[in-house]
């Protein structure tokens, strides 16, 4: 099909659009490894996960066989004020590029929450609905989960107490103006309010916070609060199925034109993006109908598929989750200070983590500075201001580009531009300015987390 066949944005229709999740551990040969109870070291039973989560939402954590899911009706009325996203055919950064490459991108950013996290958010509120509960906790580094889960929480008229990472609580005031415009309340991680905040704080005063620190206040507060659950925006089983919308919809839109892609790009923080937009491939190449190459980006200075180890690890940096396998830094480990690309989580989905370790996908990790570039790059000539993290696959996607202008090849490459970042702007300040440093650690200092990990084998 010529390019002029091929409209600049590709829509689905209402009746294209899909009605139900792709869980794609029905496909895998190796499934996941399970949650184990750290007490115990055995699989978290049912039973256990339901005083942390919603019932239908453990259920789907640990269905590995059912392959189709229908999506409720409610949660489908709330994607159609905002889905389905477009996929964009990336016509003026082919031609700045001057490559033969066709570069096709999934926007995630067209609603408030400005992320893709929104997708499983809303389905997650709706099972706590549903479950007659009050209300759920939960931690955001960034902002954009909480955000999302204020949304979804505010539609269902359900309780929403977000713990935010305390530097994104400073430098991003107004992300948390927008979570209590939906009704969450929103306190600095790690805080006075949680016996694990108090811990933390008593024995590193001043700390800026982490994610894994703010997960283990928002677990402890649900648990401790009856009608209360916890929530998790990202890695879970659960959350790369309702992602799974995105490459439903993106392989409906390409499918809808014959188009195959040849390489499938991803920004990897805990792989809810990267997991719910390959899932319908994957699911091909699982099953030997089709072939793609799939690639997670990742930051140089959080670099837990190319330089971790996969290994059962804690998911939180109080120990108080269960336990994941994921190719994973070790739960105490804390990006660098100067790093502000966000996808700063020291573990990794345990469905991602176990096909990259069967080689089912591949992993690469790029400098912030080489990020930022691609973003301004991209924001000048595509118009749309990219979320730092959504900036990692673009970088990937342009260099995969200009390989393509080397070779000759007209490849065709889809990536997944997550969001927006017009919250970031003190990161894209940084590099205006020239003041954007890049920071890889060391062997030495990834070894000293990684001997941390809990023994488990
Ligand atoms: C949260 C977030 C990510 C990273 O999370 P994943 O679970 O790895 O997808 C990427 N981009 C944006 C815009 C986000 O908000």
């Amino acid at each position: 099909m010529s390019n002029q066949e091929i409209p600049y944005k590709i829509y689905l229709t209402e009746s294209e659009m899909p009605t139900t999740w792709y869980n794609v551990r029905a496909d895998m040969k190796n499934k996941p490894a399970p949650l184990l109870n750290p007490g115990t070291l055995q699989p978290m039973t049912a039973e256990e996960l339901s005083g942390v989560f919603c019932d239908e939402l453990v259920k789907q954590e640990l269905d590995n066989e059912t392959r189709h899911y229908p999506i409720p009706q409610e949660i489908l009325d709330f994607y159609k004020m905002y889905r389905p996203s477009p996929l964009v055919r990336a016509y003026c950064l082919e031609k700045k590029l001057g490559t033969p490459a066709k570069i096709y991108y999934k926007f995630e950013g067209n609603n408030t929450s400005g992320s893709h996290k929104l997708n499983s958010a809303i389905a997650q509120a709706y099972y706590a609905k549903k479950q007659g509960l009050k209300g759920v906790t939960t931690e955001t580094g960034a902002g954009q989960w909480g955000t999302a889960l204020s949304m979804a929480c505010s539609y269902f008229e359900l309780d929403c107490k977000v713990f935010m990472v305390k530097v994104s609580y400073e430098q991003k005031p107004f992300r948390r103006e927008v979570m209590r415009t939906y009704g969450a309340s929103v306190t600095p991680s790690p805080s006075m309010e949680t016996e694990v905040g108090r811990r933390i704080l008593a024995a590193h005063p001043g700390t800026t916070g982490s994610l894994g620190c703010a997960i283990s206040e928002a677990v402890e507060v649900a648990v401790s609060n009856p009608g209360y659950r916890y929530v998790l925006g990202s890695v879970l089983n659960q959350v790369l199925l309702h992602q799974s919308v995105i490459g439903l919809e993106t392989k409906a839109a390409l499918d809808k034109y014959g188009i195959k892609p040849d390489m499938i790009i991803g920004c990897a923080g805990g792989g809810s993006n990267l997991g719910g937009l390959i899932a319908p491939f994957m699911g091909e190449k699982l099953r030997g109908e089709a072939d793609y190459q799939i690639i997670a980006v990742e930051p140089a200075s959080c670099p837990s598929f190319t330089r971790g180890k996969y290994a059962y690890d804690f998911c939180d940096t109080g120990m108080v989750c269960p336990l994941a396998k994921m190719y994973t830094l070790g739960s105490d480990f804390i990006p660098a200070p100067n790093h502000a690309g966000g996808l700063r989580y020291h573990g990794m989905s345990s469905i991602l983590s176990q096909l990259y370790d069967d080689g089912y996908m591949e992993a690469r990790s790029v400098t912030q500075t080489k990020v930022f570039e691609a973003a301004e790059q991209f924001a000048r000539v595509e118009g749309i201001l990219p979320a730092p993290e959504s900036a990692h696959a673009i970088r990937v996607a342009i260099d995969e580009a200009m390989k393509c202008k080397e070779t000759g090849e007209e490849k065709t490459i889809v990536f997944g531009l997550t969001g927006t970042g017009y919250f970031d702007m003190v990161a894209y300040e940084k590099f205006h300015d020239g003041l954007m440093t890049d920071y890889i650690p060391t062997d030495e200092e990834l070894a000293v987390y990684a001997a941390k990990l809990p023994k488990v084998e």
